[in-house]
């Protein structure tokens, strides 16, 4: 059988569409966690965010983005997760990009959480190092070239405040003009 949402694109599979710029397309979930449920998926037929151009790749976090600050004009409600899921163990069913944004609310059946895994703070400064050192042995001093700024890594401990970002995100009404 073909990519289900390659066929979706196609018009081939019928699907509660909810928008459609030519690039991505967004809809309802036809097997919601919750109401108000829906998937964002790119036309094309990339396996994995790896495989997107950057562009189409912020295009599609943005697409979720929007439907996070449109849902609630139209459904009561003011909690979400964006979903996705990259990898079979991660439980990727099809081979095509999708992110799930699902609406939540208080008692609801949606179960995402986890046992924490007991990691020593000795054993979580191990793996930092390691991967600093791996990284910084393939790459140089930056695992990602491509950015200016030079990841400073510091080490937390339990007391510490949690660092906070110095860039706030700029809110902007511009982004929810629908092209
Ligand atoms: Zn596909």
């Amino acid at each position: 059988m073909e990519c289900l949402f390659c066929e979706i694109a196609k018009g081939n599979i019928p699907t509660f569409k909810l928008y459609d710029d030519g690039k991505f397309i967004v809809a309802l979930d036809v097997n919601p966690a919750t109401y108000g449920h829906i998937i964002i998926f790119p036309r094309t037929h990339y396996q994995t965010i790896l495989e997107m151009p950057k562009e189409e790749y912020c295009q599609l976090f943005n697409l979720a983005r929007i439907m996070i600050r449109l849902i609630p004009e139209v459904i009561k409600v003011s909690s979400f997760n964006i979903l996705y899921s990259l990898g079979v163990d991660a439980g990727q069913r099809m081979p095509h990009v999708v992110l799930h944004v699902i609406p939540r609310y208080k008692d609801d059946k949606v179960a995402i959480g986890w046992e924490p895994l007991k990691m020593s703070q000795d054993e979580l400064r191990k793996l930092q190092d390691y991967i600093i050192n791996t990284l910084t042995k393939k790459f140089g001093n930056t695992p990602t070239p491509s950015q200016q700024q030079k990841p400073t890594p510091t080490r937390q401990t339990a007391n510490e405040p949690q660092p906070k970002s110095s860039q706030q995100p700029q809110e902007s009404t511009q982004d929810l003009t629908l092209p």
